[in-house]
């Protein structure tokens, strides 16, 4: 009886051990390691199902090194089929010790069984000939064998959780979309890489602060839409709000965030937090304020000339009046001149819907750049008023530049325009180059109003113009550097800005050289260019 007590206490003792490791590797070590103690072996293994109805494989042992694992699986076998006898077993396990050489001469397995299914098999040998495992040995060894079941069967659900977990951080980390989890107090628990993307704000910051603090959306007002109207305030109902505004980032930029609420439910049924999806829709905002602005742009720049046309053309054809030659003349000229203007336009819109098609061929020839300048600068000096001044800086030997002459016909021809546009006092207007390397600089330079920092890069924008007074009243349709930018990009190239409010704009891009060759000790025609070698003029630096 004492005995027994020992043993039960013992097995206590050893289960408690095991089942509190989680790791399964751990747990199996220290299951064969009793088992082979509780029945005083000298070797042990353990084998397991990893999935339901795959064969049995060793995972764990006791004094038999991991690289003779395989030689226990005919054991196994054997041990395993519903009717193999003892001996079959005893033969099996022979075998086994002869090709190892190891004097595994007593050989006692018990199932590691749960819920009435073998998840398990736990194997023990004797090295000694004559001490053979007793029914004690087996039925002390099959009560721990029930305690580890628990134990394996603890630590395998503990991995897959651990591995579940991973599995879904994982999934969260590497969405494309901000994920953030809010607790029930609209706190931020998990913040995902998209999100510190999205938003400026890293991990370590944003966790912990209310989600309206880290992406706090503006109302149409400039409020803070969290804060006035959150979207998960309505929770009651457990729909999925959304919710759309521009935010602010941590770095001082404006996105348009989409948010997308999945309120979660506390183990009581009340509001237990939110997941939240997270997307930039910047562009698609963009896109679709550019498209309404695009409809009213077009048709004001559609109608403006064709009203022109339309007054022009009644009023010579009155049947009353007799017009002299040189009020037909005039009239006439407008005339061509506002159908220059919607030709021009219709082109342009033409083009721009070819770019959006991905269709914008590019018929590549050497050219003479100065020459092509010097033709569209007369045509614009033509019409511009005497405020204007107009100079072309090409080196007489400006090499040809390979390109679309058509293309960059268009993309002067818009630069002119603009310098003209946008030069309401007139001034000095410069079209020149210089060569560096195998590329050639071209810059148009006005002395007009400038363009002030945060506009430089919307200008580019398809149908963007700057807000001001001339731009309200000058034509335009916000067209013309969309394209030449998007002409200059097909060419591998880029148009560039610089400019100050006040003090003018420079555009600068670049082509390749036909034949980029110097002779030897010959000197570049402009070399640094207009950017400061005292080779411009002062006015004509921005
Ligand atoms: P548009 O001239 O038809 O408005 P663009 O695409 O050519 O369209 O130009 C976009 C905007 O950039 C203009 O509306 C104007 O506000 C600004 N801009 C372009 N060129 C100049 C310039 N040379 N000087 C000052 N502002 C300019």
């Amino acid at each position: 009886m004492d005995e027994r007590l020992k043993q039960r206490d013992y097995l206590l003792r050893i289960s408690k051990a095991i089942t509190a490791q989680l790791d399964m590797q751990a747990v199996l070590s220290l299951v064969i390691e009793y088992a082979v103690e509780i029945v005083a072996g000298n070797y042990g293994l353990i084998a397991l199902q990893q999935q339901q109805d795959e064969e049995f494989h060793v995972v764990a042992s006791y004094n038999l090194p991991q690289t003779n694992w395989a030689t226990f699986e005919p054991l196994l076998r054997v041990l395993l089929a519903p009717n193999a006898s003892a001996d079959d077993s005893m033969w099996a396990a022979r075998t086994a010790a002869d090709t190892l050489g190891l004097p595994l001469r007593q050989v006692v397995a018990l199932p590691l069984l749960l819920a009435n299914t073998v998840i398990g098999l736990i194997v023990v040998f004797r090295a000694a000939l004559n001490v053979a495992f007793t029914a004690d040995d087996r039925v002390l060894l099959q009560a721990f064998a029930d305690q580890a079941a628990v134990a394996v069967q603890n630590a395998r659900l503990y991995e897959r959780a651990v591995r579940e977990s991973e599995r879904l951080h994982a999934i969260i980390e590497e969405a494309a979309d901000g994920v953030m989890i809010l607790d029930s107090r609209w706190r931020i628990t998990t913040f995902n890489r998209a999100m510190e993307l999205l938003t400026g704000w890293s991990r370590e910051e944003a966790i912990g602060r209310p989600c309206a603090e880290v992406v706090g959306l503006q109302t149409p007002n400039g409020e803070n839409l969290c804060l006035v109207a959150c979207p998960l305030q309505a929770r009651a109902d457990m729909s999925h709000p959304i919710a759309e505004g521009w935010m602010t980032t941590r770095d001082g930029r404006k996105r348009y965030l989409q948010t997308r609420y999945s309120p979660t439910r506390a183990p009581d049924r009340t509001f237990g937090g939110a997941i939240a999806n997270v997307r930039d829709i910047t562009a698609q905002k963009n896109e679709s304020e550019q498209q309404l602005t695009f409809v009213s742009v077009i048709s004001h720049e559609l109608k403006t000339p064709v009203a022109i046309i339309k007054g022009y053309a009644g009023t010579l054809r009155r049947p009353d009046a007799n017009w002299d030659r040189v009020t037909l003349d005039d009239g006439l000229q407008i005339i061509e001149d506002e159908a220059d203007r919607l030709n021009d336009l219709i082109s342009n819109l033409l083009d721009v819907s070819r770019l959006q098609a991905g269709s914008l061929p590019l018929i590549m020839a050497p050219f003479a750049l100065p020459t092509l300048a010097e033709r569209i600068m007369q045509g614009i000096a033509a019409t511009a008023g005497p405020e204007f001044t107009f100079e072309l800086r090409f080196a007489a030997d400006f090499p040809l530049v390979v390109g679309d002459e058509d293309r960059i016909r268009m993309v002067l021809s818009n630069l002119l325009t603009n310098a003209v546009k946008y030069s309401p006092q007139g001034g000095t207007i410069r079209v020149g180059g210089w060569s560096e390397g195998d590329q050639a600089l071209v810059y148009v330079a006005d002395q007009g109003i400038g363009i002030a920092r945060e506009n430089q890069e919307r200008i580019f924008e398809r149908f963007y113009r700057v807000e001001g007074k001339l731009t309200r009243t000058t034509q335009g349709a916000g067209l013309g550097l969309y394209l030449a930018q998007a002409i200059l990009q097909a060419h591998g190239s880029r148009l560039a800005v610089e400019s100050q409010p006040g003090r003018g704009a420079r555009f600068v891009f670049h082509l390749p050289l036909e034949h980029h060759q110097l002779p030897e000790g010959a000197v570049e025609p402009e070399t640094s260019g207009p950017l400061g070698d005292g080779s411009m003029e002062e006015a004509d630096r921005v």
